[in-house]
């Protein structure tokens, strides 16, 4: 009976031996068996940043790891292959992370940084996510040659801007006015019309210059501006008949004229497209009579500078196009006679006055040299001619500049 019950008692010894070691077996399994033998590496997604693009200021990036089992170990990023940085990883399993990089620590060019997510297995199961970019934190330098530094009186000033780079915005400020800017065949050259007045005040103005290149670096520059005097011819003094000087003397009539006038020039500040093409042309054949910008006294009593160029020749002589534009003006006025205004885009628009005929129509699309009408003495004359005008943003200039030189680009 004694021998009976101490092989009971050496057998319950044996079952507790083997039940603490299926235990210890099962407790190895679930417990330290992922973290020593798992093999499948974090999830890892960047986002926020677009590969190969440009950037400037502060990079947000969003990383987003993950693993289930045995959780995550570390995030780290290195930037430019430089020692890795760890991400402070608050989930165990699931880390979505802002991390900020600013840029302005960085010199501009390519870039590029790498993620790196590994979990808490013995084996360091590790992902990495690499980043590609492009830093630029350097605003537009922009560059006025001297030649676009400098207008006489009653002739127009083209500014030409150079920029290092292509820009968004290119906006100035001289004269206390607003100009703008078109891009002359190219990203990085760009060209503003502005007619100088005839008794503009010479002296150096201030151009202020803004640019914002494509990813919004803006720049701030000012250049000196020269206006210099022209020397207009004097004298002239022009007899008109007892009705035509009663029409000068009518400031309805001018008013109404001019009113006219401007509701054209106003078109070609509205037409961005640059539509002329290389120089211009004389309108007409003839004597010149009276050059731009002449100071004349009338028999009114009336001083003031000629704003035009004045070509005669007998009545029907031809006048064309002196450039590709847009008719804005094909009508009867009371002090310019039958008149024609061109649209030239950018602001500049040609005159065409006292014809005896108009040979087109408001709208009408012209081609340099085309025939639009005929030479006359309508309007406020004394005699058969053709009264050339050119006007820049409003301001009346000399239209024989633009015949002399090709404002299309910047001069070689
Ligand atoms: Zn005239």
């Amino acid at each position: 009976m004694r021998d009976d019950s101490t092989s009971k008692q050496h057998q319950n010894r044996h079952r507790w031996v083997l039940f603490l070691i299926i235990a210890v077996v099962l407790g190895f399994g679930f417990y330290l068996g992922p973290i020593l033998l798992e093999s499948t590496p974090p999830t890892l997604e960047l986002s926020g940043v677009e590969g190969g693009k440009t950037y400037r200021g502060h990079l947000t990036v969003n990383i987003s790891a993950s693993d289930e089992r045995p959780g995550l170990g570390s995030l780290t990023v290195q930037i430019d292959g430089d020692s890795p940085q760890p991400l402070e990883v608050v989930a165990a399993k699931h880390g979505e992370i802002t991390w900020t990089l600013d840029t302005a620590l960085l010199a501009d060019g390519a870039h590029h940084v790498l993620v790196t997510a590994t979990d808490k297995s013995l084996r360091k199961n590790t992902t990495q996510q690499q980043l590609k970019f492009v830093v630029d934190n350097t605003p537009p330098q922009l560059q006025i040659p001297p030649e676009s530094r400098r207008a006489g009186q009653g002739r127009t000033l083209a500014i030409f801007a150079q920029t290092d780079e292509p820009v968004s915005v290119l906006t100035g400020e001289i004269f206390n006015r607003q100009i703008s800017f078109h891009s002359v065949n190219s990203t990085t050259l760009y060209r503003s019309l502005i007619g100088i007045g005839v008794t503009h005040a010479t002296k150096e103005y201030p151009l202020t210059l803004k640019a914002t290149d494509l990813i919004g670096n803006t720049t701030q520059q000012t250049f000196p501006i020269e206006i210099v005097k022209t020397v207009f011819k004097r004298g002239g003094y022009i007899v008109l008949s007892p009705a035509k000087k009663k029409i000068m003397m009518d400031k309805s009539k001018s008013r109404e004229d001019n009113a006219k006038r401007g509701i054209a020039y106003a078109k070609a500040n509205k037409e961005s497209m640059q539509l002329w093409e290389g120089k211009f042309i004389r309108a007409t054949e003839g004597r010149l009579t009276s050059p731009f910008g002449k100071y004349r006294e009338y028999n009114t009593g009336v001083r003031r500078h000629h704003l035009g160029t004045d070509i005669a020749n007998d009545t029907g002589t031809p006048i064309y196009a002196s450039n590709h534009g847009i008719v804005t003006l094909a009508e009867r006025l009371h002090i310019y006679g039958n008149a024609i205004v061109i649209s030239h885009g950018q602001g500049v628009s040609t005159s065409y006055n006292h014809l005896s005929e108009i040979r087109v129509q408001i709208g009408d699309r012209v081609q340099k040299g085309k025939l639009i009408g005929l030479m006359g003495a309508t309007g406020q004359v004394t005699g058969p001619h053709l009264h050339w005008g050119m006007v820049i943003n409003g301001v009346a200039v000399a239209p024989e500049e633009w015949t002399e030189r090709d404002f299309s680009g910047l001069e070689k």
